[in-house]
């Protein structure tokens, strides 16, 4: 936060000087910009063995090692039981939240709603982007609820790219499942600080699948588990993405919805 915080205030300040000042340096920024991403894509090259590796380590020193199975075991099903978390959070969101606004403040019925945005449901739930499902889901709030397109080509690619209440919710079950794995109590002050951190990193993911889980480091970090957790929910990650962005999709077409109300 602190680095994304001296980024702003270092761009801001840049647009104050002088066209013929800033260049330069805006220039170098984006020459290191390529110059990162050709390395990102080196590293890509052997990112799977690594990940590979850093896996089997955590989950052997957390499954516990030896002949007997039992550790592996409780590991899995405390793995289901994580998912079956998120999962039915999810749900709950989209039923205390979404509803109630789609129902009392939007005043559409929540059929008309679902059979509306079921193809950008699905469409968010296989490609796991709500980036890519965009024009879909203007295309549903449009066609399918009548929403006028100035709210929609307003209110929806902003919500695609910054209003992911599915991607913080999980970003929190998943902080307190990796703290509890590692034996960590979390105080009080520590579960405000989740909430907190898991809806500002959701705001800053990008809408494009698996970042979540990526953007998770930072909360973790914030509250003191360590980072390379994320290596335990790893495997399990692309299912709990397809149905988190089918929450953010969904979320993006309530405010819409509820704005054009
Ligand atoms: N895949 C999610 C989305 O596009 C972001 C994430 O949680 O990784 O909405």
């Amino acid at each position: 936060l602190q680095v994304v915080f001296f980024a702003l205030m270092l761009g801001f300040s840049l647009t104050r000087l002088p066209d013929a000042r800033a260049r330069p340096v805006m220039e170098l920024f984006d020459t290191l910009s390529d110059a990162i991403i050709a390395m990102v894509h080196l590293i890509m090259k052997i990112a799977p063995f690594g990940v590979f590796a850093l896996m089997a380590t955590v989950v052997a020193s957390l499954a516990g090692m030896g002949d007997d199975m039992s550790g592996l075991s409780e590991l899995a099903a405390e793995m289901g039981k994580y998912m079956a978390a998120v999962v039915i959070g999810l749900f709950f969101h989209a039923l205390l939240v979404y509803f109630p606004l789609l129902r009392f403040v939007a005043k559409v019925p929540l059929l008309k709603f679902l059979r509306a945005i079921a193809p950008a449901q699905l469409l968010a739930f296989s490609s796991s982007s709500s980036g890519a499902t965009l024009p879909v889901t203007m295309e549903c709030v449009e066609r399918g609820l009548g929403v006028d397109e100035e709210a929609t080509s307003f209110v929806l690619p902003l919500g695609a790219t910054i209003n992911m209440d599915g991607t913080g919710l999980y970003q929190g079950v998943a902080a307190v499942f990796i703290a509890t794995m590692y034996n960590i109590d979390l105080s009080v002050g520590q579960q405000l600080q989740i909430v907190l951190v898991a809806a500002l990193a959701s705001i800053g993911t990008a809408a494009v699948p698996g970042v979540g889980i990526v953007m998770l480091t930072i909360v973790l970090t914030q509250i003191g588990v360590p980072p390379e957790g994320i290596l335990l929910i790893f495997a399990v990650d692309r299912p709990l993405d397809m149905c988190r962005t089918v929450l953010n999709v969904t979320g993006d077409a309530t405010v819409c919805t509820v704005v054009a109300a």
